[in-house]
């Protein structure tokens, strides 16, 4: 009796544990926060075709040197030099693939500064009309770039599922706060939706740097 009352009980309670089990996992599924990646880009360039002929050469392609956090992007192994206003340089700045139909440009303050510029103006990726140019040396030719030096306004790409999850639509600022020791929150974050993108903030060095991403676990992204 207590061996078959036994019985029926454990196969109740699997059956409870199976339906709450279901219920918790699928509510979770709909509730449960998306995996968000804050990241710290540094300065970095992002060339178009016919800079990429004249800094390495005609119909030379980028290299892929390491994968970025979004598919199809990735640090390129070519670099070049910076030249700013008053003669000052920084070499190896980094080419960001793939390529692009604009070339552009993307710095901190600090590294603006120490090229010898007095601001350049925080824009989105690609909005560079009427921003300050520099010039552009590679090993096989130079580029006067007439515009394309931003400091990239901090922001969050995210697909169609994290855009409902957040209820926001693209061009929507949201915030974002960063714990710890120097901990701060950012009152600006641009919302970039595409598909085929991953939830994914990107601050420039300084930003990171006065905030102590580096230091804390503790971030949320709110609206
Ligand atoms: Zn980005």
């Amino acid at each position: 009796m207590a061996s078959s009352m036994g019985t029926l009980d454990r196969s109740v309670v699997e059956r409870i544990v199976r339906q709450v089990a279901q219920e918790y996992l699928g509510n979770g599924k709909k509730s449960a926060a998306p995996t968000l990646v804050v990241q710290a880009s540094s300065r970095h360039m992002h060339v178009c075709r016919a800079d990429m002929d004249i800094l390495f050469g005609p119909g030379t392609e980028l290299t892929i040197d390491r994968p970025l956090h979004q598919d199809g992007f990735y640090a390129a192994k070519e670099m070049v030099t910076i030249v700013g206003p008053r003669s000052r340089i920084i070499s190896n700045l980094r080419i960001l693939g793939p390529m692009r139909p604009q070339s552009q440009v993307e710095l901190a303050f600090t590294d603006a500064i120490m090229l010898g510029f007095q601001d350049i103006p925080v824009r989105i990726s690609g909005d560079i009309a009427g921003t300050p140019g520099a010039v552009i040396v590679g090993p096989k030719g130079v580029v006067e770039m007439k515009e394309g030096l931003i400091r990239a306004a901090i922001h969050v790409h995210m697909g169609p599922g994290d855009a409902a999850y957040y209820g926001v639509t693209k061009g929507d600022r949201m915030k974002l706060r960063i714990g710890g020791e120097a901990g701060l929150t950012f009152n600006n974050v641009h919302v970039r939706i595409d598909p085929k993108s991953k939830l994914n903030v990107h601050m420039d060095t300084d930003e990171a740097n006065a905030c102590g991403l580096h230091l804390t676990k503790d971030i949320e992204l709110l609206k």
